[in-house]
């Protein structure tokens, strides 16, 4: 039997969010709604993980098995610009990725399953924070997240403009690419525009390593496998006669393969450090950490997809969905549990409107359609993985 979940009162809630997004790490008000509603309805919860994460778990029947679900809580620094009633109240701060309607899938599906879902296990419910850029999964496992909630497979679903709402798609393997911050600062001698001879120049360097970056894609990695080098800034002097004594290159790795990603790592600190040194300079190269690549293990891929394909029929369910250069910190959560990250479509050009803007664009918004199929689907899942 299908979940039946009252939408209307969670559709009342995501708006709720949305006119008060809040940024990384910044969730007070947004955790505090998730924690006192899940308190509400029965669940053990657990705050601080994180900063403002949340762990709401619930124990029915005497099985022994344990899943987690994942929602984000964070907005982004974006202007809102699409007019509509419940927009941000808050100037330059936008839910513009939908993890506000992540959040109320996720609290519609805990209130259900709290109310009339009978299930056989443990389930935990994971409200993360900071999922834009600061890598907030990361920070809830440094606070114990799996060691005092051990799961045996976690799932989480992020919604895709692009699609139908209420579609459902899948991936297997590698699905969202790693993404690394590196910088070099290229430590030289500074001196004369017109006596070269006697300084050591940053510039003349840092142009070097930016062409021969390149050549670690084109020759390095695989033909068949996919890798992005951009250097996205280039920064160095002030004045056309003065040689200066640094220059600094900000660069933005991606990868989709876990060896790929060591192998780019390990090409780019050999080659930065060797041009410079020919150049007589030296290179700092700092790793500020990104995020790794997503991949969605195949037996929990396959029970993930199977739940869908039972409750919509093929023709809404995607089942091998291309990868995506973007970046995802649940990539984390999938290097220490099994699991699978699944997609909702938004909408497409044939529904149009603020679902089918791409998200982190001020005119996207979430589709409250999808609450329900959303909803119903965490249901679904639960209860099949804990029966
Ligand atoms: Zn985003
Ligand atoms: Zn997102």
């Amino acid at each position: 039997m299908d979940a039946h979940v009252d939408v209307a009162e969670f559709v009342q809630l995501r708006r709720d969010i949305h006119r008060h997004p809040e940024l990384a790490f910044e969730e007070h008000r947004t955790s505090e709604i998730v924690a006192q509603s899940l308190i509400r309805w029965g669940y053990q919860v657990t705050r601080g993980l994180g900063g403002t994460g949340v762990v709401a778990q619930l124990k029915k029947g005497s099985g022994n098995k344990k899943l987690g679900l994942r929602a984000d809580m964070d907005a982004l620094p974006i202007h809102e610009q699409t007019g509509l009633p419940h927009a941000s109240l808050h100037a330059g701060v936008m839910h513009a990725c939908g993890h506000d309607g992540h959040t109320a899938m996720l609290l519609a599906a805990a209130k259900q399953l709290a109310e009339s879902g009978s299930f056989n296990g443990t389930l935990n419910l994971i409200f993360q924070p900071a999922e834009e850029g600061f890598g907030g999964a990361k920070k809830m496992m440094e606070d114990g997240l799996f060691v005092r909630f051990p799961c045996d497979a976690i799932f989480a679903m992020h919604n895709m403009p692009g699609f139908k709402p209420g579609q459902l798609l899948f991936r297997e393997g590698a699905t969202m690419a790693s993404s690394e911050n590196i910088t070099i600062t290229l430590h030289g001698k500074g001196g004369h525009g017109a006596m070269p001879h006697i300084a050591a120049d940053p510039v003349v360097a840092g142009a070097s390593i930016v062409m021969a970056l390149q050549t670690v894609v084109s020759r390095n990695v695989a033909p068949l496998q996919m890798a992005v080098i951009t250097v996205g800034s280039f920064k160095a002097g002030q004045a056309n006669n003065v040689i200066p004594q640094t220059a600094t290159l900000e660069l933005s790795v991606r990868s989709l393969d876990r060896g790929v990603r060591l192998l780019l790592n390990q090409r780019i600190e050999a080659l930065a450090q060797a041009q410079a040194q020919s150049y007589g300079l030296r290179a700092e190269v700092t790793f500020k950490g990104g995020y790794p690549v997503l991949v969605n293990t195949p037996q929990e891929t396959a029970f993930a997809t199977q739940i869908a394909l039972d409750m919509l029929g093929p023709q809404r369910v995607v089942t091998q969905t291309d990868p995506l250069t973007g970046s995802e910190d649940f990539a984390f959560m999938l290097e220490a549990v099994p699991g699978s990250y699944l997609f909702i479509g938004n909408g497409d050009a044939s529904t149009g409107g603020h679902g089918a803007c791409m998200v982190h664009n001020p005119g996207y918004d979430f589709d409250d359609n999808n609450i329900a199929v959303g909803s119903a689907y965490w249901v679904r899942l639960t209860r099949r993985y804990l029966s």
